[in-house]
């Protein structure tokens, strides 16, 4: 195997690759334009264009794209040959810097949200130097923003871009109160990715993996996470063959993947890279979501990101872990003494107060139909948005808001008791599993975000609301002349008004929701619900006013989640029909005449012979056909009804009411059935198969 060091980045166009290649005057320009988000001219442009072709081609690129992510949230990529045929039946290779910097996509096939009126499908897609150019088999891929003839953004980097752009803005402006002038401001996210692993028959056996990437079906394996043995416990041989592989391509495209391990739930897992850009990091983890897919193929496995995959069993999520960093420097790094560190509590206090005002941004930033399962479902983190500070930093805030004096308690030396272990020093804050938005030491951690979620929306709504608190912040210490004893007097104030979204409990608890809805904190079960808070008024004027996203562009945004939801949905209640119809009905009527043939058979031999068991079960099946039946008619009719009706949201909310309580009321009944029929009739791999494999 080659070295890590010579694997290492090896198929990307990143900046010590620049240097080396870029004449000394553009890397430099280059570096400026990255650096402070300059214009690059077209005299650059190509110059940078010729040294990335001459790269790609010695690594054996044959064609270039420009990767983008339209609304869809999976990327996209059109390729382009390099090469030019000539008439005399030669070719030259050419890559100019226009075809550098922009490209002309066909955007009809992409939702827009009547955006993209029929008779202009043009959309551009416009080179992001902020995020590396790498190869990806054998293709040259360029990270674009995706932009309508007029100028709308079309995809989910665009919005992302210019909510970083505001919040480095804006904390810029905080900055220069600390004496700092001009700080290089970029936020920086860590996202962690769960998946499952299953064998690739078992999924080509299941319509429902292969439609939806869940299962529609299946009753709860015979063991399930509640021995938790399967969390950090030794990983299988091929899953460990799997991760060596996928490390080895993540790294090869400088994705910094470092841990990885078991997660709760049989067959899955949990990959972490080290944090970057939020803008680059999202761009690694799509690719991230890619590569374990195609990975995972070569070894006869199916990767799956949805959010539930599996009922009863823990769904997939991606934390998403945040920060500021100003010139490098971690703007949520606390310090020795937080309690000192004016600095540290106003970037808190600002998060903290962005949270508050716009819970119901952060949670429809993260809504889809598979989110649904897991958040406000039997599974955390629940869809009650609050924040958890730790035993710390909520003392400090206490002392802040009813100006008492902190007391240091000091880090305590632990104990083990065993005299050879050494001794180490304990956090200070516990570890807590349970919040949707948790302070983990120096960095917020997201948890909201579902497993096959692109991760644009959270980080624009998260950074564009503390853009809007540190912009509050900067607003009223303005012309204070006494600028330390105004901070400190604004930060009381604005902790003492929104301390209701501090919460240091166990979010699963039951009376949380309870004691939320006193505290007047927003609880949206699902997805159709909250998707209107995208247009809202507060939404819009929040968004323009930052210059992230207009009201038309946010109208669209509604438009194309809510046709998402409802498309989603209509997937699943055609596949759960179809999949009665086709097999399980017909696997349960083979079983209950194979019983009634023998129950026949027997009598055949003495009518004394007692086939009381066979006749029970003979009953339950045949209550249970009846019971499918009537089910799935109600579907049918549920799902036909739903898809007859035109406007987006009544449209979405009749999928929500009607056709997921036809479709779980079916699934109950067929779940029942899969605990009476013999195994050699089912017709589909069940739970205790796929998910226990060697
Ligand atoms: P957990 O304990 O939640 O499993 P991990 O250690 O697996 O946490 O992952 C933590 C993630 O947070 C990593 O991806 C790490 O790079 C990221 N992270 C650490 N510091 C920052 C930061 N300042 N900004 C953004 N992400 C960060
Ligand atoms: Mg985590």
């Amino acid at each position: 195997m080659a070295l890590i060091s010579d694997l290492y980045g090896s198929m990307v166009f990143n900046d010590h690759v620049m240097q080396e290649r870029l004449p000394s005057a553009t890397y430099k320009i280059l570096s400026q334009t990255l650096k402070e988000g300059k214009p690059l001219d077209l005299d650059e442009a190509n110059a940078v264009a010729h040294a990335m072709k001459e790269w790609a081609i010695e690594k054996g690129a044959t064609h270039y794209t420009h990767w983008f992510q339209p609304l869809t949230g999976i990327t996209s990529e059109k390729h382009d040959s390099f090469i030019n045929p000539q008439d005399d039946g030669r070719a030259l290779v050419s890559f100019s810097g226009k075809e550098l910097i922009q490209g002309e996509p066909d955007a009809s096939s992409f939702p827009s949200g009547g955006l993209r009126s029929t008779f202009e499908a043009r959309g551009y897609t416009a080179w992001d130097p902020t995020s590396y150019a790498f190869i990806k088999d054998g293709v040259l891929c360029i990270p674009t923003a995706f932009i309508s003839y007029t100028g709308e953004a079309l995809d989910k980097k665009t919005p992302l871009l210019r909510s970083m752009d505001a919040i480095a803005r804006e904390a810029k402006r905080v900055l220069r109160f600390f004496g700092r002038d001009n700080a290089t401001i970029c936020t920086t996210v860590g996202p962690e990715q769960e998946y499952f692993l299953i064998k690739e028959e078992d999924y080509a056996n299941r319509l429902d993996l292969l439609m939806t990437g869940r299962t529609l079906f299946g009753t709860s394996p015979c063991k399930g996470q509640e021995l938790e043995e399967h969390y950090f416990g030794a990983v299988r041989p091929t899953v460990k063959r799997f991760m060596e592989e996928l490390n080895a391509e993540l790294w090869k495209l400088d994705i910094p993947a470092t841990t990885e391990h078991n997660e709760v739930a049989p067959a899955q897992h949990e990959l972490a890279p080290i944090f970057m850009s939020a803008n680059a990091a999202i761009d690694a983890n799509l690719l991230t979501m890619e590569l374990m897919k195609k990975v995972a193929s070569r070894h006869s496995m199916i990767c799956l990101h949805h959010e539930k995959p599996f009922e009863g069993i823990n769904g997939n999520g991606k934390h998403n872990n945040w920060s500021i960093s100003a010139d490098g420097q971690n703007m949520l790094d606390p310090g020795s003494t937080p309690s000192e560190n004016l600095q540290f509590l106003v970037f808190l206090t600002a998060v903290i107060k962005a949270v508050d005002e716009y819970q119901g941004l952060l949670r429809v930033s993260v809504a889809s139909a598979g989110n649904d399962h897991r958040l406000g479902a039997n599974e955390a983190p629940p869809a009650i948005i609050s924040v958890f500070l730790g035993d710390e930093l909520e003392s400090i805030v206490r002392a802040i808001i009813h100006s008492d004096d902190y007391i240091n308690k000091g880090a305590s030396l632990m104990d083990l008791g065993v005299p050879t272990l050494p001794k180490f020093i304990k956090d200070n804050t516990d570890r807590n599993r349970t919040s949707p938005f948790a302070f983990t030491g120096n960095k917020f951690e997201f948890r909201m975000p579902g497993g096959e979620i692109n991760l644009s929306d959270a980080n624009t709504v998260l950074n564009t609301i503390v853009a809007k608190t540190l912009a509050d912040f900067a607003d009223a210490v303005e012309d204070a002349p006494d600028f330390e004893k105004t901070a400190k007097e604004y930060m009381k104030q604005v902790l003492t008004d929104h301390q209701r979204i501090i919460f240091n409990g166990d979010n699963y608890c039951d009376d949380w929701p309870l004691e939320a809805e006193k505290r007047g904190l927003l609880n949206y079960r699902s997805t159709p619900e909250c998707l209107p808070l995208i247009a809202s008024q507060e939404s819009i004027e929040l968004f323009e006013r930052f210059g992230v996203m207009s009201k038309i562009e946010l109208e669209s945004r509604m438009e194309v989640y809510l046709d998402q939801y409802s498309m989603k949905i209509n997937i699943e209640g055609l596949v759960s029909s179809r999949m009665v119809r086709a097999r399980y009905l017909p696997a349960i009527i083979e079983y209950s005449s194979m019983i009634a043939h023998s129950i026949e058979a027997k009598k055949d031999v003495s009518s004394a012979l007692n086939t009381r068991a066979e006749e029970a079960l003979l009953n339950r099946l045949t209550e249970g056909i009846n019971a499918i039946s009537d089910c799935v008619d109600v579907l049918d009719a549920a799902v036909a009804e739903s898809a007859a009706i035109a406007e987006p949201q009544a449209k979405a909310t009749a999928y929500l009411e009607k056709v997921i309580p036809a479709m779980s009321e079916l699934r109950t009944h067929v779940d029942e059935m899969e605990l009476l029929v013999g195994h050699d009739y089912w017709p589909v791999p069940s739970y205790n198969h796929m998910l226990f494999y060697t």
